[in-house]
């Protein structure tokens, strides 16, 4: 939400009384706020891809947002367009959202519910709030394919979580494993997605696969982790390494936080507009493919109005981008 464009990096705990700080350091990515476009723009909180990071594990994208009185944005609203070279999920707090793509299926989005649409070599679709929604509020993310899969067929398929509840907590497992829970969705990187929700004041301590990195996007409440409070709408990351995370609510009321993980993803990638690729010529053909209909991308059934035409590439060649090796300010 700030916009500030600055980074804050925030050491773990300070050294007391001689003990040494603990070895876990959060590194603090700020949200940019970004209009979605459209007739009536809404606004996302974008913090990631960022200058200062591309990925956590094969996570290349986070767009969070509201809640927001749809009555004074109008919800949301994104006509049809592409994707290649990797999944969108879909998770909401509250409202619901009509999903509609060119594999045919035609879903509701409900708070609760994962819904992964896996672009792969080609997929276009629309995402529209419904009328009975008052409130919208949830994230959008995106989760890059390992090269040998980036060309896989299209894929959509809905989870709804059974809620863990811990003591101080209630979790959502909707990818891979966390608090004894596993979603059976299948991932084609090591990945974990979830929603926790603190008690006011509670604390509560999760195992994690010390292989993967983490960050933990703060929806509501100041959550505290390895000695940095995270404020609502950051995005705290933290190194592989751990074998624990332990989050604490410094709030009064009830704290809301995404916790996303997996391996490092070791491989470069291009990230432009709606596509996900290797190099400058993967974007510029699927580019070319959209504007010319191509069955690449199929078509939407269903949704009242144009689709969303590709904007015009950058006169510069697409670098690929991994993670900086030395992010400001850490190491
Ligand atoms: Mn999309």
């Amino acid at each position: 939400m700030s916009g500030t464009g600055t980074d804050r990096v925030v050491p773990g705990a300070d050294t007391r009384g001689g003990e040494p700080a603990p070895a876990a350091r959060v590194e603090v990515l700020p949200a940019r706020d970004v209009p979605l476009g459209g007739p009536r723009a809404m606004t996302v909180r974008r913090t990631l891809p960022q200058r200062a990071r591309t990925l956590i594990g094969a996570w290349c994208f986070i767009d969070h947002f509201g809640p927001d009185d749809v009555a004074e944005t109008g919800g949301m609203d994104v006509a049809p367009h592409p994707h290649i070279g990797l999944q969108t999920v879909s998770w909401l707090f509250s409202g619901e959202i009509e999903h509609r793509d060119s594999l045919g299926s035609h879903a509701l989005v409900r708070p609760g519910e994962l819904n992964l649409m896996t672009g792969g070599r080609g997929i276009s679709h629309t995402e529209v709030s419904t009328p009975d929604t008052t409130s919208l509020h949830g994230v959008q993310l995106w989760v890059a394919l390992p090269d040998e899969h980036r060309h896989t067929g299209r894929d959509f398929r809905s989870h709804a979580p059974s809620p863990v509840r811990l003591d101080g907590a209630v979790v959502r497992v909707f990818l891979g494993s966390l608090a004894g829970a596993t979603s059976p969705v299948p991932s084609f990187t090591p990945l974990l997605g979830a929603e926790i929700v603190l008690r006011p004041r509670a604390s509560t301590t999760l195992a994690v696969d010390p292989g993967f990195e983490h960050g933990l996007l703060v929806d509501q409440g100041d959550i505290g982790v390895a000695g940095t409070v995270l404020r609502p709408a950051e995005l705290g990351y933290l190194a592989p390494g751990a074998t624990t995370v332990t989050l604490t609510n410094e709030t009064d009321t009830a704290a809301r936080a995404v916790l996303l993980g997996g391996t490092p993803f070791g491989e470069d990638i291009v990230m432009w507009w709606n596509f996900v690729g290797r190099s400058h010529e993967d974007i510029a053909e699927a580019r070319l493919d959209w504007e010319a209909a191509s069955d690449r991308f199929g078509r939407v059934d269903g949704y009242p109005g144009a689709r969303i035409p590709a904007p015009a590439l950058p006169n510069a060649t697409l670098a690929p981008r991994g993670n900086p090796t030395h992010p400001k300010g850490t190491r």
